[in-house]
């Protein structure tokens, strides 16, 4: 019997299947595999390895023992609708409807895939900035649309981010763009695109009629540059979809509580097309999510402030090694070249890294399309969503790399 399917036209779908039925192994199944075999330190896969905010873990608790174990409704349990518009009021200054214009999903992931299921016709053209988080390509295809992507270059120098070419991104959006998917901050280059970039976004989407989706999941981990929301800006909040989730913020990306928000009738469209994936999910977190949302602005500058001080750690041992790297202003990550210290194949030096500094880490172009990997090849991600125990000493190893 021949296995087919929508999932063979992604990129990993297309090699997914071995002859003998097996799964192809991914890179970050790969490399999460070689941390666990060697013992390595893992800087390979985003996520925490400490606990989020206690009063969130217990409300989690608490809402099991109180019974609340069944369906949620569909939209999402009041008590979080009523907190993400809160907290897109105080950071944002946005006045939402809770019951009209928010919609609480599986994680930003279910998110994504509600929003490009529903909005998207097969053919239809969505652009994203590249590298790209790994799961776009994949929902994209799933959906049936095209593709384009628009390069984020290297920086110059450590002061500089990954940022577009503002006419490539001109170029980029055309009559056939039914979407622009814009992450911000980044992952993995930890750029924050700047009020100019953004704001260009706007304007191509009235010139093209296209529409705007972003994923905000680490709106709250930026460096000093602070996060724009687009919806934010004049003319978008009509024409966009706005996605975070509670993963990152609270150290919580098991729970996979995520939620969207926009004008009523995207909503309602993406609601239609979220009843038939997971319909509901995650009970007992919801309200939980809703605490953590309400905690006071401290909670929030505090974990920005952690986290850059782990970068800075990670950032002294990198450069000490001798690699390039752009300084993230935001997310979990950090990219480094790692020509400097004698590779040109990121993936290959990632598979050597554990024997050579006893540090996992994943090739930036896993996050490429294929005909563009060639451009990244030598790029690696670090992520610094670690204790600052396992930096130190992630760091310590990484500087006895001798540069070639
Ligand atoms: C982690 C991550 C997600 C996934 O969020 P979930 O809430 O776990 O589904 C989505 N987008 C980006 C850029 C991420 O880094």
């Amino acid at each position: 019997m021949t296995i087919s399917g929508a999932w063979r036209r992604t990129a990993r779908g297309a090699g997914l299947l071995a002859d003998d039925g097996s799964v192809a192994a991914s890179i970050f199944a790969e490399m999460s595999a070689l941390a666990a075999r060697t013992g390595a330190l893992n800087l390979g896969q985003g996520f925490p390895d400490e606990d989020g905010p206690p009063e969130v873990l217990e409300a989690a608790q608490r809402a099991i023992r109180d019974g609340v174990n069944q369906y949620p409704p569909g939209r999402g349990m009041p008590v979080l609708r009523a907190a993400i518009a809160g907290h897109q009021k105080r950071f944002y200054g946005l006045d939402l409807d809770a019951d009209s214009e928010i919609l609480v999903t599986a994680g930003a992931t279910e998110a994504l895939a509600a929003t490009l299921l529903a909005l998207l016709e097969p053919g239809d053209e969505v652009v994203t900035f590249e590298p790209f988080y790994d799961a776009y390509g994949g929902l994209i295809a799933l959906a049936g649309g095209i593709h384009r992507t628009v390069p984020l270059r290297a920086p110059g120098s450590v002061t500089e981010t990954f940022q577009p070419d503002l006419d490539v991104l001109r170029a980029a959006v055309t009559d056939k763009t039914r979407l622009i998917l814009v992450n911000d901050p980044h992952n993995p280059t930890g750029a924050v695109f700047t009020a100019e970039t953004l704001t260009l976004i706007v304007e191509l989407a009235h010139r093209h009629d296209a529409l705007i989706v972003t994923d905000e999941v680490y709106e709250h981990l930026t460096f000093g540059a602070r996060h724009i929301p687009i919806s934010t800006l004049p003319g978008a909040w009509e024409r966009t979809v706005t996605i975070s989730s509670g993963g990152k913020t609270f150290s919580t990306t098991g729970w996979k509580v995520g939620w969207l928000s926009g004008p009523a009738a995207l909503v309602t469209a993406i609601l239609a097309v979220k009843q038939f994936l997971t319909y509901v999910n995650g009970a007992p977190f919801q309200p939980a999510m809703a605490v953590g949302l309400d905690l006071p602005d401290s909670y929030f500058s505090g974990i920005a402030a952690v986290l850059k001080a782990k970068r800075d750690t990670l950032a002294t041992g990198l450069t000490r090694a001798g690699f390039t790297i752009a300084l993230p202003q935001g997310s979990y990550f950090i990219v480094a070249d790692a020509r400097p210290v004698g590779y040109t194949d990121g993936a290959q030096f990632c598979r050597a890294l554990p024997g050579l500094a006893g540090v996992v880490a994943v090739p930036i172009s896993a996050f490429c399309s294929p005909d563009h990997r060639a451009e990244y090849a030598s790029l690696v991600r670090f992520a610094y969503c670690k204790t600052t125990d396992v930096l130190t000493r992630a760091a310590a190893n990484l500087a006895t790399l001798s540069p070639a």
